[in-house]
C-alpha cells in the first residue's frame, strides 16, 4: 500500500494534495495522544473551556475564504455553498462553546439523603466523516465532544481530508491543547475500522453510508462502545395540489440538485397530486434549466461536479434506455467528474431509482393519488431523514407531519438543518441526534450520586 494518500480535485482530476496516509499505527498513536490529553481536558474549567471553543470559532471566521475555497476545490462544491457551510462550522463552534457552563444535572428526592445527577465526559470519541460536507460535518462532532470534555480522533474520508487537517492546526493556535483533537487521514477499512475496534475508544460517532454503519456498530458492539450513526436517506418531498406550486416547483431542484445530489437530506422522490403533476413538471423543468453546472470556483456556479469518476459510474448507472428521462441538463466540456442534472417523470415507486439512495443529481417525481396515499409512498423506505410537505392547509401538513416516519421535516420549505435544533434519523437512516442541545447528551454519561443525610 502506497504511503501517501493522492486528493484529487474532482472539477480537474488533478492532484490537488498528496498527504501521509494515516493506516492502523497512526489511528492507534492518535488514540493514544487523545488518551493522555484526556484528564487534562476534562479538567479545564466549563468557563476556560468555553473561552477556548469560542477563540477556536473566531479563528475559524478569520479564516473562512481560505477554508471554503479549499473546500470547494476538494469537494468539487460551488465556492458559494462552501461559504455558506464554514459559516456553519464557525457558527456551530459558538454555539457549543456555550455548553460547558449549561451541562446540567438533576437533583431528585430520595429517602435519607439526596440523589442528584451529573454529567461526565465519555473520554476519547472517535469521529468518523463522510466527503460530501468534509468540514461541516466534523464540527457537528467534534464540537459537541469538546463541549462536553471529551478528546478526540477525527478520521475524515480519505477523499477530503484537507479541511480537517486545517482544523487540527487551528485548534491549536486558539489554544486548546496537544492532543484533544487529533486527526487522522486514511481509508476506513484501515485507520477507520482501528478506531471503531480500538478498547481505549469510548464512543463513535460516525456519518456515512447505511452499509458502513451497519459495520462500525458490530464492531463497536464487541467492545460496547456508545454509537451515533447518521445514515443514508431517500426523503420524499410532498406536493399538494393546494400547494403554492410555482414555489413549490422552484425550490425542488436545489433540494434535490445542491451539493450535484450528494446530500443524505435530499429530496431525491418528488411526490406530486396526480392533478397538478402536469403544471408542476413544467414549473420544474424550468426551474432545473436555470442550474448553473461548472467551475466551482466560479460565483455563478450552482451545482459542482461528483466526488469521484468511480461514483459517477454508480449515479450514471440509476439511468437507461428504459428510464422515464423527462430532462437532462448540461455538463461542461473536459475533464472533471460531471454529470447533469436529470428529472426522471414519471417513475414506478418500486423501481430502483426509486428506492434506492443515488447520492447524485437524479430526481424521481411520483405521483400520488390522495392524502394517505402520499404518507404511504413517502414511508415505503427503510430511510427516514428528511422530508417536505408543500400545502396551504395547516391541518394537513401538520397532520402529514405527524404520520411521516423520519427525523426532519420542513413544511412550505426544503430546509433541513439549524445548528440550534436537533438532526438525525429515523429506521435505517441512523441512531442518535446531532446538533441542538441533544447532542451534548450523546457525549456524556450519566452518572447518578446519592449522599446520605440521616443522622447515625
Ligand atoms: P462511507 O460510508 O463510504 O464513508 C464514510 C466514512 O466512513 C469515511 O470516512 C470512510 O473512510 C469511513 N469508513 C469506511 N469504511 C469503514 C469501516 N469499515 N470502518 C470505519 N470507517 C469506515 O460514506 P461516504 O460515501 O463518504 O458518504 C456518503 C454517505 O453518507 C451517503 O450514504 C449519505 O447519505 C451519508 N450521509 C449521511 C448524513 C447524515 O447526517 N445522515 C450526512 C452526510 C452523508
Amino acid at each position: 500500500m502506497s504511503e501517501t494518500l493522492q486528493v484529487i480535485e474532482p472539477a480537474t482530476e488533478a492532484v490537488l494534495a498528496e498527504i501521509p496516509r494515516a493506516g492502523v499505527a497512526e489511528a492507534d498513536a492518535a488514540v493514544a495522544r487523545a488518551k493522555a490529553a484526556f484528564p487534562g481536558w476534562k479538567a479545564i474549567a466549563p468557563g476556560d473551556r468555553s473561552r477556548l471553543l469560542h477563540a477556536l470559532a473566531h479563528l475559524l471566521q478569520d479564516n473562512l475564504e481560505e477554508l471554503a475555497v479549499l473546500e470547494a476545490r476538494n469537494a468539487g462544491k460551488p465556492i458559494a455553498d462552501a461559504r455558506g457551510e464554514i459559516g456553519m462550522v464557525v457558527e456551530t463552534f459558538a454555539y457549543y462553546a456555550g455548553a460547558p457552563e449549561r451541562l446540567l444535572g438533576d437533583t431528585i428526592p430520595v429517602a435519607g439523603g439526596m440523589g442528584f445527577t451529573v454529567r461526565e465526559p465519555l473520554g476519547v470519541v472517535a469521529l468518523i466523516t463522510p466527503w460530501n460536507f468534509p468540514l461541516c460535518i466534523a464540527a457537528w462532532k467534534v464540537a459537541p465532544a469538546l463541549a462536553a470534555g471529551n478528546t478526540v480522533v477525527l478520521k475524515p474520508a480519505e477523499l477530503t481530508p484537507l479541511t480537517a487537517l486545517r482544523l487540527e492546526q487551528l485548534v491549536v493556535e486558539a489554544g486548546i491543547p496537544e492532543g484533544v483533537v487529533n486527526v487522522v487521514a486514511g481509508p476506513g477499512s484501515t485507520a477507520g475500522a482501528r478506531l471503531c475496534a480500538h478498547p481505549d475508544v469510548a464512543k463513535v460517532a460516525f456519518t456515512g453510508s447505511t452499509e458502513v454503519g451497519r459495520s462500525i456498530a458490530a464492531t463497536a458492539a464487541q467492545t460496547i462502545k456508545r454509537v451515533t450513526l447518521e445514515l443514508g436517506g431517500k426523503s420524499a418531498n410532498v406536493v399538494f395540489a393546494d400547494a403554492e406550486i410555482e414555489r413549490a416547483a422552484a425550490a425542488a431542484p436545489m433540494a434535490v440538485f445542491g451539493n450535484a445530489g450528494q446530500d443524505c437530506c435530499a429530496r431525491s422522490r418528488i411526490l406530486v397530486q396526480s392533478s397538478v403533476l402536469d403544471t408542476f413538471l413544467d414549473a420544474l423543468h424550468d426551474a432545473v434549466a436555470q442550474i448553473v453546472v461548472g467551475d466551482p470556483l466560479s460565483e455563478a456556479t450552482t451545482m459542482g461536479p461528483l466526488i469521484s469518476a468511480s461514483h459517477r459510474d454508480t449515479v450514471a448507472a440509476f439511468v437507461d434506455a428504459d428510464s422515464p428521462v423527462s430532462m437532462h441538463g448540461e455538463t461542461p466540456e473536459g475533464p472533471g467528474f460531471w454529470y447533469p442534472p436529470t428529472v426522471l417523470a414519471p417513475v414506478d415507486p418500486s423501481s430502483r431509482a426509486a428506492t434506492d439512495e443515488i447520492f447524485g443529481p437524479i430526481v424521481c417525481v411520483i405521483p400520488f393519488k390522495d392524502e394517505a396515499h402520499a404518507i404511504e409512498l413517502a414511508n415505503d423506505t427503510i430511510y427516514g431523514l428528511s422530508g417536505s410537505i408543500w400545502t396551504r392547509d395547516g391541518g394537513k401538513a401538520l397532520r402529514v407531519a405527524r404520520a411521516l416516519d423520519t427525523g426532519v421535516l420542513s413544511i412550505n420549505s426544503n430546509s433541513s438543518v439549524r445548528v440550534s435544533t436537533p438532526f438525525g434519523g429515523f429506521k435505517q437512516s441512523g441512531v442518535g441526534r446531532e446538533l441542538g442541545p441533544h447532542a451534548l447528551e450523546a457525549y456524556t454519561e450519566i452518572k447518578t450520586i446519592y449522599y446520605a443525610t440521616q443522622e447515625h
